[in-house]
C-alpha cells in the first residue's frame, strides 16, 4: 500500500530540505528523501553542502585561520606562542561534530515542520491518477506518491579523464576534506572556488601548495581587479599558481601522485605531490533517479531540463539546486526550492538571478554580487567606478588585515548600483548590504547616504559608494 503526499522531494540538500519545509509551512503533506548515510549508516541530511561541502570546508577554513594566526600573526599584537602545535584529528573531529550538528539539526526542522522523512534512494516508478509513484530503496522498501515531485538530487565531483578518485591520493571534496595528517606537498587541479578553499586549509596548516589551472586567467569570472588582487595576496601567502596548463598524465603510486603537463610556454613539467585534490567541477546526479521510467527529460549535460520556474517537461514535476542549470550554489538551490513551493501553492515564488551573490571564502575572501567591469565593457554599458582600499579603514587597521578593496561599479547616468565586487577581510558578510542595495535597485548615492557604524568594515563599502562621484572622505 503506497503512502500519499501532496509533494514529495527527492534529495535531502539545500535544495530539498528547504524546499520540504517551504511546502509543509504551506499546508502541503509533505515527503523527503534522502539517500546521504553518515559514517555509521544513519540519515545525515543536508546533502553536499552539509557533508562534504559549504559546512565542513568552513569549518576547517576556521581551524586553519586560527593556525595561521597563532603562527604568524600574533606577535604583531604583543602575544608570544611557545610550543604551538596541530592536532589534525582533533581538527577533523571538530569538523565531524559541526557536519552532524546541522544532520541533527535538519532532522529536528523536519520533526518540527511534520515532514516525513525517508532515508534511502528515491526512484521514479511511474506516472499515476494521483501524481507520481516513488520507489525507495533504503534499510525498508517504501512506496510512495506523490501529486507533486520536486527532484533536488544535486551534483557529484567531475573526475579528471584517466585519474579516477581513490580518496586516498587522488581526491575529490570529499576526500580533501578527509586527509589524516598535512601532507608535505600538496597539488589542486583548478582553481576555482572549491579548489583554493581547499588549497588554503592544508597550505595554513603547512603543506607545500601547488595549484594548476587549465585557463590562461586567474577567477575569470571575478571582476579583474579584484582578481588580480587576490592572485597577489595568495601568492604573497606561498601558494604557487600555475595558469594555463595542459594535463597530459596523471599517475597514483603507493603514496605519491605525478602529474604531467605542459606550462603555458608549452614546456613539458612534471609535478610530484603526496595528495592531489581535483576541482575541476561537479555534475548534476540524476543516477538512481530512473528518470526514464517517466520520460523525464534532461538537457545536453545530463542535467535535468528545467525552465525560468523550474518547470521539468512533466506536468507537476519540478527541479532545483545543483541538478537544473545555474549556479551551484546552496542559497541559490535554497530560494529555488522556496519559490518552486510557493509556486505549487498557487503564488509567485521568484528568485533573482541577478542579485545571488558569490562567496569565496579564501583569506582575503572574495565576494560579489553583479556586474564585473569586463562583463559592463563588453555590454556596451556605460559606467562609473569607485574604490576603497581597507588600508584606508580604520576597523581594518585595528584588525590588523589591511589586504584589498571594495569597488562600486554604477550606471553612468541614473547611478543604479549594477556590481559590488570586494576582496578583503569579512566581505562575505558585507556583501549582504550591496545584495540589498541591488534588490531594491539602490543607487551609489544610496548607500554613500547612509549612515555606517564606526569603526566598521561597513565604512569601506560607503567610502567605495562616495568613490562612484569622487567624494571619498578618508582617502
Ligand atoms: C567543497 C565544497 C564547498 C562548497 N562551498 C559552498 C559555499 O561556501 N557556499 C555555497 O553556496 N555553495 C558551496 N558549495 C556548493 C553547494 O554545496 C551546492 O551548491 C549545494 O549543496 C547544492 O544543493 P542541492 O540541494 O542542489 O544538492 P546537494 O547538496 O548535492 O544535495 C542533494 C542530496 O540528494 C541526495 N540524492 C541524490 N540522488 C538521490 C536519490 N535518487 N534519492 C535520494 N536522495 C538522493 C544526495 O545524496 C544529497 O544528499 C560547495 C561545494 C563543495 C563541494
Amino acid at each position: 500500500m503506497s503512502k500519499s503526499f501532496d509533494v514529495i522531494v527527492i534529495g535531502g540538500g539545500p535544495g530539498g530540505y528547504i524546499a520540504a519545509i517551504r511546502a509543509a509551512q504551506l499546508g502541503f503533506n509533505t515527503a523527503c528523501i534522502d539517500d546521504w548515510k553518515n559514517d555509521k549508516g544513519g540519515p545525515a541530511p543536508g546533502g553536499t553542502c552539509t557533508n562534504v561541502g559549504c559546512i565542513p570546508s568552513k569549518a576547517l577554513l576556521q581551524s586553519s585561520e586560527h593556525y595561521d594566526h597563532a603562527k604568524l600573526h600574533f606577535a604583531d599584537h604583543g602575544i608570544g606562542v611557545t610550543g604551538l602545535s596541530l592536532d589534525p584529528a582533533k581538527m577533523l573531529g571538530r569538523k565531524d561534530a559541526v557536519v552532524k550538528q546541522n544532520n541533527d539539526g535538519i532532522l529536528y526542522l523536519f520533526k518540527k515542520n511534520k515532514v516525513s522523512f525517508f532515508h534511502g534512494l528515491g526512484s521514479f516508478v511511474k506516472a499515476t491518477d494521483g501524481g507520481y509513484e516513488i520507489k525507495v530503496s533504503g534499510t525498508a522498501e517504501e512506496s510512495l506518491v506523490g501529486k507533486h515531485v520536486i527532484v533536488a538530487t544535486g551534483s557529484s565531483p567531475r573526475a579528471l579523464p584517466g585519474a579516477a578518485f581513490d580518496e586516498e591520493n587522488i581526491l575529490s571534496n570529499d576526500g580533501a576534506l578527509r586527509i589524516p595528517a598535512v601532507p608535505k606537498r600538496l597539488g589542486v587541479i583548478g582553481s576555482g572556488v572549491i579548489g583554493l578553499e581547499m588549497g588554503s586549509v592544508w597550505r595554513r596548516l603547512g603543506a607545500d601548495v601547488t595549484v594548476l589551472e587549465a585557463l590562461p586567467t586567474f577567477l575569470g569570472a571575478v571582476d579583474e581587479q579584484i582578481a588580480k588582487e587576490a592572485h597577489k595576496a595568495f601568492t604573497k601567502q606561498g601558494l604557487k599558481i600555475e595558469l594555463g596548463v595542459n594535463i597530459s598524465e596523471v599517475k597514483s603510486g603507493k603514496k605519491d601522485v605525478t602529474v604531467t603537463y605542459a606550462n603555458a610556454k608549452g614546456e613539458a613539467q612534471t609535478l610530484e605531490v603526496d595528495k592531489l585534490i581535483v576541482s575541476i567541477g561537479r555534475v548534476a546526479r540524476t543516477s538512481g533517479l530512473a528518470s526514464e521510467a517517466v520520460g523525464l527529460k534532461l538537457d545536453e549535460r545530463g542535467a535535468v531540463a528545467v525552465d525560468g520556474e523550474c518547470k521539468t517537461n512533466l506536468p507537476n514535476v519540478w527541479a532545483i539546486g545543483d541538478v537544473v542549470r545555474g549556479p551551484m550554489l546552496a542559497h541559490k538551490a535554497e530560494e529555488e526550492g522556496v519559490a518552486v513551493a510557493e509556486r505549487i501553492a498557487g503564488q509567485h515564488g521568484h528568485v533573482n538571478f541577478n542579485t545571488i551573490p558569490w562567496v569565496i571564502y579564501t583569506s582575503p575572501e572574495i565576494a560579489w554580487v553583479g556586474q564585473t567591469e569586463q562583463q559592463l565593457k563588453a555590454a556596451g554599458r556605460a559606467y562609473k567606478a569607485g574604490t576603497f582600499p581597507f588600508l584606508a579603514n580604520g576597523r581594518a587597521r585595528a584588525l590588523g588585515d589591511t589586504t584589498g578593496m571594495v569597488k562600486f561599479l554604477a550606471d553612468a547616468t541614473s547611478d543604479e548600483i549594477l556590481g559590488v565586487h570586494i576582496v578583503g577581510p569579512m566581505a562575505s558578510e558585507l556583501i549582504s548590504e550591496a545584495v540589498v542595495a541591488m534588490e531594491f535597485k539602490a543607487s551609489a548615492e544610496d548607500i554613500a547616504r547612509i549612515c555606517h557604524a564606526h569603526p566598521s568594515l561597513s565604512e569601506a563599502t560607503k567610502e567605495a559608494a562616495l568613490a562612484v562621484d569622487k567624494r571619498t572622505l578618508n582617502f
